[in-house]
C-alpha cells in the first residue's frame, strides 16, 4: 500500500523533516494549526489504530518517545504540548497512514484538535 507519507519517505515529494531513523520519520505538518505542528510518522505503512498489531507495540511506543524528544528541542518540553492521534473518518483522520501529531507553541484550549 502507499501513501503521500510513504511518498515523502521516499523522498518523491518534498517535506521539512525534523528527525529521521530507520523507523520513523517526522515533518512540519503542511497546514500547521499552531507554530510548532509536527507530524510523527511510522516508516512501515499501517493504516490506522485499527491496524496496528501485537509486534507493532514498540513501534507505536517510538513514535511518543520521539514526540518527547521534540517537544524539548522545541523548547515546550515544560510547558506543555499536546499529542493528538485521529482515527478513521469520524475522528478526522485524512491521511491514512499512521501519524501522531505533536501540536504546541500556543496555549492550547480544552478542545482536542
Ligand atoms: P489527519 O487529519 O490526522 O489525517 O492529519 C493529516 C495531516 O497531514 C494534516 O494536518 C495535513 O495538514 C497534513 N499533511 C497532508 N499532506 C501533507 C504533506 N504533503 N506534508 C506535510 N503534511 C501534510
Amino acid at each position: 500500500m502507499d501513501s503521500i507519507f510513504m511518498k515523502i519517505i521516499r523522498r518523491e515529494i518534498p517535506a521539512t523533516i525534523e528527525y529521521e531513523d530507520d523507523d520513523v520519520i517526522a515533518i512540519k505538518d503542511i497546514n500547521p494549526i499552531a507554530p510548532i505542528h509536527i507530524l510523527i510518522i511510522p516508516k512501515k505503512f499501517i493504516p490506522t489504530v485499527n491496524d496496528i498489531a501485537e509486534a507493532d507495540a514498540p513501534l507505536i511506543g517510538k513514535l511518543f518517545l520521539v514526540a518527547k524528544r521534540l517537544a524539548a528541542d522545541k523548547g515546550v518540553a515544560d510547558g506543555g504540548y499536546r499529542l493528538v492521534m485521529n482515527v478513521g473518518k469520524d475522528g478526522g483522520q485524512t491521511v491514512f497512514h499512521l501519524h501522531l501529531h505533536l501540536i504546541a507553541g500556543k496555549k492550547l484550549g480544552h478542545e482536542t484538535t
